[in-house]
C-alpha cells in the first residue's frame, strides 16, 4: 500500500478486549489519525449500495427491512451459524474495506497512522500496515467486559468469542501484545512504551 507514513500500526485483538479504548486514547494523546475498519464496513453496506443489492439477491427478503435497508440482527443470525456463509459475506465486503484503507492512506499524510482492523487477519490485511499490535486479556475479563458491554448472556458472549480466530493465534503473530488485565492507567502504560520504539519493525 502506498504511503510515506514510516508507522503504519495494525491495531487488531479479540472482541471487547480493549481495541477501540487502545485507539482512542491514541488519537487523544498522540494526535494520531485513526482509519477505522469499521466504518468503511458499514459503508460497503451501506442503503443502495452495489454489495447491499448483491446480498439482499443472495438472502432474499429475510434480511430485508421495509425501508430498504439491511436488517443487521436478521444477516447476524445467518452467517453466525453457518461459516460458509460468514465467508461468503466477508467476500462481499472485505475487498471494498481494504480499497478503501488504500484510499484514505493516499490522503492522510502523517508519520504514524494507526489502523484499527479487528479483522485485521481474516481480511488479509497483514501487508498493510508495518507492524501488528494486538490487544489482549484473559478470557474471563473478555467475557464480563462482553457480557456487560452488550448485555449478553454467559452462553452468547463465549460464542461471540468462540466464533473469532482464536486470540493466542493473534498473539503469535504480534510485534507487540497489549496485556488489558488490569486498569487502563496500565493499559495506557503499555501503549506509551509501544508508541515510543525506536526501532522499527519493518
Ligand atoms: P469490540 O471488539 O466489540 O469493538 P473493543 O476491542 O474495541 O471491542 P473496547 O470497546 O475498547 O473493546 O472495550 C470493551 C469494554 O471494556 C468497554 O466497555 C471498555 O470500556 C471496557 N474496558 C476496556 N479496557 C478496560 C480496562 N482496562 N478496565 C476497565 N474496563 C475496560
Amino acid at each position: 500500500m502506498k504511503n510515506s507514513a514510516s508507522r503504519l500500526i495494525g491495531l487488531t485483538g479479540g472482541i471487547a478486549t480493549g481495541k477501540t479504548t487502545v485507539s482512542n486514547y491514541l488519537a487523544e494523546k498522540y494526535n494520531l489519525p485513526v482509519l477505522d475498519a469499521d466504518i468503511y464496513a458499514r459503508e460497503a453496506v451501506a442503503k443502495n449500495s452495489p454489495i447491499l443489492q448483491t446480498i439482499f439477491a443472495h438472502y432474499g427478503e429475510r434480511v430485508k427491512l421495509a425501508d430498504d435497508d439491511l436488517d443487521r440482527s436478521s444477516l447476524g443470525e445467518i452467517v453466525f451459524n453457518d461459516l460458509q456463509e460468514k465467508q461468503w459475506l466477508e467476500s462481499q465486503i472485505h475487498p471494498y474495506v481494504r480499497d478503501r484503507f488504500q484510499q484514505e492512506l493516499h490522503y492522510t499524510l502523517n508519520n504514524t497512522i494507526v489502523l484499527a482492523i479487528p479483522l485485521l487477519f481474516e481480511a488479509k490485511l497483514t501487508d498493510t500496515v508495518t507492524e501488528i499490535w494486538v490487544v489482549s486479556c484473559d478470557r474471563a475479563l473478555q467475557i464480563t467486559r462482553l457480557q456487560q458491554r452488550n448485555h449478553l448472556t454467559l452462553e452468547q458472549a463465549q460464542s461471540r468469542i468462540d466464533n473469532q480466530l482464536p486470540l493466542v493465534e493473534k498473539v503469535a503473530a504480534a510485534d507487540v501484545v497489549l496485556h488489558n488485565n488490569a486498569d487502563l492507567a496500565d493499559l495506557y502504560a503499555q501503549v506509551d512504551t509501544a508508541i515510543n520504539k525506536k526501532d522499527s519493525f519493518q
